[in-house]
């Protein structure tokens, strides 16, 4: 079976309309069908557009980033953690040094106590996505053997060091 590359700008908001994210005036998005990419309920929605389609594409949170788990927060003592000066509920970090590690998210302050929570601050979110498909073609047998991309921007090769440019 053969696997397109798709290109197109979105706008994401919460189903109560506020503006999660949007491509609108950078650089489209990329991805190669199938290859985990985009979000799964984006790609399965997207499977065999055209070229030029606007859609409106809604992803329950199950095929986003997933339900809220609450074994995900976690009380923790506030000199252990890698940050300076006051915390607050709503502030976001990295739990650990390196470029990988999660973003948490402090959900409560109690005394020297902190409420991490490690869920993807887009958890138990349905999104609503406005997409506009901006070219469509078939993946070349490079794209399909690294499983991504090569167009250059977010997405692509960029993530990871697989030698193609
Ligand atoms: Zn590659």
């Amino acid at each position: 079976m053969s696997r397109n590359v798709v290109t197109f700008h979105y706008t994401l908001r919460d189903p109560q309309g506020r503006l999660l994210d949007t491509s609108a005036g950078g650089r489209p998005v990329s991805y190669l069908e199938g290859a985990g990419q985009i979000i799964d309920g984006l790609d399965e929605a997207l499977r065999g557009v055209a070229a030029g389609v606007k859609q409106r594409v809604e992803v329950p949170a199950a095929k986003a980033y997933g339900e809220r788990d609450d074994t995900q927060v976690q009380r923790v003592l506030k000199a252990l953690l890698p940050v300076e000066g006051e915390l607050h509920v709503g502030d976001q970090f990295k739990a650990g040094e390196d470029a990988y590690s999660p973003i948490v998210t402090v959900a409560g302050v109690e005394g020297d106590e902190i409420l991490l929570d490690a869920n993807h601050p887009l958890a138990g979110v349905d999104l609503v996505f406005e997409v506009e498909v901006i070219a469509v073609r078939a993946a070349s047998a490079e794209e399909l053997t690294h499983g991504h991309a090569h167009d250059a921007g977010h997405g692509g090769c960029g993530s990871h060091d697989c030698g193609c440019k």
